[in-house]
């Protein structure tokens, strides 16, 4: 699978601002920083779609964009990022949860991970959220090209480990990065397999 077009939408403050056409979507979300705007240009092909670190503490919104007239990919504001206000962190986790527990339309969340660090409270706390919500995720770690292959393994297995704390069976993760492009074919067949099938 190659996206033809991939085109900016709308930005949402909350969930009945959203798109309201039905398509199917699959969301991205991850800890400031993580690389999701890398990694949404580098799946869409197009190279300014999200913007790269937008500034941490502004106001975030649901960005949507429209993928080959077909689906949306939805960049969710990223989260975990300590500097932010108390009274901006409640407004993330109100805008966000409202989208991920009621967004009917919403078939996949990818949670994407930095490979480079040891398990984050805040990403498994999070996934664990999604999990006991029976919110479909995969995992995506970042920035493959950044740490040496042996380390990158070693980091995985320990953010698996952690887990298996809270999961029966693992979800499925990719590998990627960037900056080498790596991961975007397995990403883009699963996507397809979750869009068209
Ligand atoms: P976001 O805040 O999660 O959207 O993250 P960005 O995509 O803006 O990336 C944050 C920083 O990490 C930027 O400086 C990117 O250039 C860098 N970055 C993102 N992805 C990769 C990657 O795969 N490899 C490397 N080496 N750097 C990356």
């Amino acid at each position: 699978y190659q996206i033809r077009s991939a085109v900016f939408s709308k930005s949402s403050a909350k969930i009945d601002q959203c798109p309201q056409d039905n398509l199917p979507e699959i969301a991205f979300i991850g800890r400031s920083n993580v690389g999701k705007s890398s990694l949404i240009n580098m799946l869409t092909g197009v190279k300014n779609l999200a913007k790269t670190s937008s500034t941490p503490g502004k106001t975030q919104l649901i960005n949507h964009y429209l993928v080959d007239n077909a689906w949306y990919l939805v960049d969710l504001p990223g989260y975990g990022y300590a500097k932010v206000p108390m009274s901006e962190k409640a407004k993330w986790e109100k805008m966000t949860w409202d989208y991920l527990l009621d967004r009917k339309t919403l078939l996949y969340v990818f949670v994407l991970v930095d490979i480079r660090i040891k398990p984050q409270k805040s990403d498994l706390d999070f996934i664990r959220k999604l999990g006991e919500n029976g919110i479909a995720i995969k995992i995506v770690f970042t920035k493959e090209d950044k740490v040496k292959t042996m380390e990158g393994q070693r980091n995985i297995m320990a953010f698996l480990e952690a887990l298996k704390e809270d999961w029966d069976i693992l979800p499925e993760y990719f590998v990627t990065s960037s900056e080498k492009r790596s991961g975007k074919v397995e990403m883009l067949g699963l996507i397809e397999e979750i869009v068209f099938n």
